[in-house]
C-alpha cells in the first residue's frame, strides 16, 4: 500500500510513519509538509519520501496524492490560542487545505481518505461523556477550522462515494510532540517547564478534566482504519473515555520523574473548555482489538523520551 501521510513531520504524523515502517514495512509512505510547525528532525532515521511543500499549493498537491492508495490528512495548524491570535491562517491551512486536499484526491482517485479533526468541535457543549450524535458548537477559530475539515470529509463521501473517514482527536500526547514554542500542548509544555527549571503554568484551579491519549493508541487505530479501509459518514472520536484532571495529570508526572513539580496558577484562557470525555462507543464498535495505552504507561514513556534528548532542542 502507498500512504500518503499530510503534516508528516508534525507530532502524530511522524509517529505514524514510524508505525507504519514497523508494522507494515512493504507499505510505502510518503510525506507533505510545509514545515510550518513540524521538524524534519521527527522524521530521522525513518523510511518515508518527504515532499516539502503546502497543502495550499495546488502542484506540490498533484505530486504529493499521484499513485497513493490512501491519505491520513493531519497536516494543520494546531492549538486555539495560535488560531485567537491569527484566524486566517488557521483557516487557510484547516479548511481551505482540507477542501484542497480532498480535490487532489478525488482527482487522483485515492481511494481512501482519512482526515484528523478535533473534540474542540464540541465547544460549548457541556455534555460528559460526548458522544458523536452530540451537537458541535465551536468556542475557537481553529475549532471551526476543524468543523470544516470533518464537514468536507463526510461530504466527500456523501457528494462523491469516496471512501472517507473523519476521526476526532482528544488530547493525543507522546513522543516527539513539540514541547520548545508557546503553542505547545499541555503535557510537553510542563515537561518543558520542568527541564528548563521553571514552575508548571497552571490555567484556573487545574481542575479542568481531558480524555489523555497516546499517540500509540491513535496510530493503531489509524493504521487499522487503513488496514480495512475504514469509512463512517459521521465523524468518529478517538479517545477511550478517561478523564484526568490537570491537577491529576501533574501528580502522574511527578511521579515519572520522581520528584515534585513548583505550579504557578494563571486566569482561565479564553476558549478553553472545562471538561472533555468522549465515549467512546463507536471507536470501540469499529476497532474492537485497540485496547489504549494506560496513562501513567504512556506519560512515563514520554518522561523518559524527552530526558533522552538535547535539552537546546526541546528546552
Ligand atoms: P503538529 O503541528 O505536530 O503537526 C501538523 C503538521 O502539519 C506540522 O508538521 C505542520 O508543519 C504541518 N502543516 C501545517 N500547515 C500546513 C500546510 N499548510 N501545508 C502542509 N503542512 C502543514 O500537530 P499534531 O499534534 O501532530 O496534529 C496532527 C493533526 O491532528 C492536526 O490536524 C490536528 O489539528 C489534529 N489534532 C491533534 C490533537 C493533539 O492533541 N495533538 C488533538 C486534536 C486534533
Amino acid at each position: 500500500m502507498r500512504v500518503l501521510i499530510t503534516g508528516a513531520a508534525g507530532f502524530i504524523g511522524s509517529n505514524l510513519t514510524n508505525f507504519i515502517n514497523q508494522q507494515e514495512p512493504e507499505w510505502q509512505v510518503r510525506g507533505l509538509d510545509d514545515l510550518s510547525n513540524g521538524d524534519l528532525d521527527n522524521l530521522r532515521g525513518l523510511d518515508a519520501e518527504m515532499i516539502v511543500g503546502s497543502l495550499l499549493d495546488e502542484d506540490a498537491l498533484a505530486r504529493a496524492v499521484r499513485g497513493v492508495d490512501a491519505v491520513v490528512h493531519l497536516g494543520a495548524l494546531g492549538s486555539v490560542p495560535r488560531s485567537i491570535g491569527n484566524p486566517l491562517a488557521t483557516h487557510h491551512a484547516n479548511a481551505t487545505g482540507t477542501l484542497m486536499l480532498l480535490e487532489a484526491a478525488r482527482h487522483a482517485g485515492v481511494a481512501h481518505v482519512i482526515a484528523a479533526s478535533s473534540s474542540s468541535v464540541y465547544g460549548t457543549n457541556s455534555a460528559s461523556p460526548k458522544n458523536e450524535a452530540h451537537w458541535t458548537n465551536p468556542v475557537s477559530p481553529y475549532a471551526v477550522s476543524k468543523l470544516a475539515t470533518e464537514g468536507y470529509t463526510v461530504a466527500y463521501a456523501l457528494s462523491y462515494g469516496m471512501r472517507t473517514l473523519a476521526l476526532r482527536f482528544f488530547n493525543v500526547y507522546g513522543r516527539r510532540q513539540s514541547i520548545g514554542h508557546a503553542y505547545a500542548a499541555v503535557i510537553p509544555q510542563f515537561i518543558g517547564r520542568v527541564r528548563a527549571g521553571n514552575p508548571l503554568l497552571v490555567y484556573g484551579d487545574g481542575q479542568q478534566s481531558r480524555d489523555f491519549t497516546h499517540v500509540d493508541s491513535v496510530c493503531s487505530v489509524l493504521l487499522s482504519a487503513l488496514r480495512r479501509r475504514t469509512t463512517d459518514t459521521r465523524p468518529v472520536n478517538v479517545a477511550f473515555g478517561s478523564s484526568t484532571t490537570i491537577n491529576e495529570l501533574i501528580s502522574v508526572l511527578e511521579d515519572a520523574a520522581g520528584r515534585r513539580f513548583d505550579r504557578e496558577h494563571l486566569p482561565d484562557r479564553t476558549g478553553d473548555v472545562r471538561a472533555s470525555k468522549a465515549d467512546a462507543v463507536r471507536l470501540r464498535e469499529l476497532f474492537p482489538e485497540i485496547e489504549p495505552v494506560p496513562l501513567r504507561d504512556g506519560v512515563l514513556d514520554t518522561w523518559r523520551w524527552f530526558e533522552a534528548q538535547d535539552p537546546n532542542r526541546v528546552g
